[in-house]
């Protein structure tokens, strides 16, 4: 039985970090790394934990977690050594779980790396395809918290009235499943797509599917994933115009002002972003990365499209 008298749980702040964390491993160096690329703050080994104490009561025995995440408020302690000493370290866990039952502690295995880069940023493509993108723009928790603002905004501005929201496919999917969900009126839905294509005089945009409600005398807002330079919502504008709504305006989760080139009006704009090829939440390279939670930089070979 452990008898502990309660003064004696209180972790005490570890004072061997103070400036530049200097990692014991390099795999905690890789790990921070990746901490930082999904903007996840970290602060390396902040406290340890007194686990077993001597006669004269001073801490005989202590835990020091690798990484403390206050965003998840969950320490973690790396471990990628023999299996021996990692029975060794999960007996020090059990121990300090009990002796601190409100601290949240998790032993990461180096298989577990994958798992969190899976839960906590890449999806479906955390094993696949991390080295293609060189950093997170926005991270899904900003993101999240931008589309709820935003929701929010529509919702009074729109107060008592029933806008049609309209995507144009595909890029929008992430950002209108998350948007429509934050507004909290009697919205309706509709989508188009259209193609564009390089013919003998020039560039053209083709619908290739239509709306499939009629728009005519109702309040409008197109939901778009991204604006760059303007032109395909320039021309989608004075589509949408013909079909004589009773007003019609734009809500783009990102805008890429830098490069402009057709002037137009945006009223809800979510970030404005980079002059840089972005992919993931609904954006695309080659079809590839629409479902990355967050949005991210292509790096710049990956990017040639544009
Ligand atoms: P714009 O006509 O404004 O130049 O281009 C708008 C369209 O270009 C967007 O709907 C999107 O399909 C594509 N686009 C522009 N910038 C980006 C980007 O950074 N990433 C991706 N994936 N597509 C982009
Ligand atoms: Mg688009």
């Amino acid at each position: 039985m452990l008898e502990i008298e309660p003064s004696r749980l209180t972790p005490v702040p570890n004072t061997a970090n103070g400036g530049q964390p200097k990692f014991a491993h390099p795999s905690e160096r890789e790990f921070a790394r990746i901490l930082d690329f999904y903007g996840l703050r970290w602060i390396y080994e902040p406290l340890s934990f007194p686990l077993e104490w001597d006669d004269s009561q001073r801490a005989a025995q202590m835990m020091t977690p690798d990484f403390y995440l206050p965003d998840l408020d969950l320490y973690l302690e790396l471990t990628t050594m023999k299996q021996s000493l990692v029975t060794q370290k999960n007996r020090k866990l059990r121990k300090l779980r009990q002796l601190y039952p409100d601290i949240n502690i998790k032993l990461l295995y180096r298989k577990d790396f994958h798992r969190l880069l899976a839960k906590f940023g890449f999806g479906p493509l955390a094993e696949s395809d991390i080295p293609r993108i060189s950093r997170v723009l926005y991270t899904e928790r900003q993101i999240q918290q931008k589309v709820q603002e935003l929701g929010r905004t529509i919702s009074r501005d729109y107060a008592r009235r029933r806008p049609v929201l309209i995507g144009v496919q595909r890029g929008m999917v992430c950002f209108m499943a998350d948007i429509m969900r934050h507004v909290s009126l009697p919205v309706r839905m509709d989508f188009m797509s259209i193609s564009n294509y390089s013919g003998e005089d020039g560039s053209d945009i083709e619908i290739t599917k239509g709306l499939d409600l009629s728009i005519e005398g109702d309040d409008v807002i197109l939901i778009e994933d991204i604006v760059d330079t303007g032109m395909t919502l320039n021309w989608l504008i004075g589509y949408l115009r013909s079909l004589r709504p009773a007003s019609l305006e734009i809500c783009a989760l990102l805008d890429k002002r830098a490069r402009r080139i057709a002037d137009v009006d945006i009223r809800y704009t979510g970030f404005d972003a980079p002059d840089e090829f972005l992919v993931g939440y609904g954006l695309d390279h080659m079809e590839t990365y629409r479902n990355l939670p967050f949005v991210g930089v292509l790096k710049p070979e990956e990017g040639s499209r544009k």
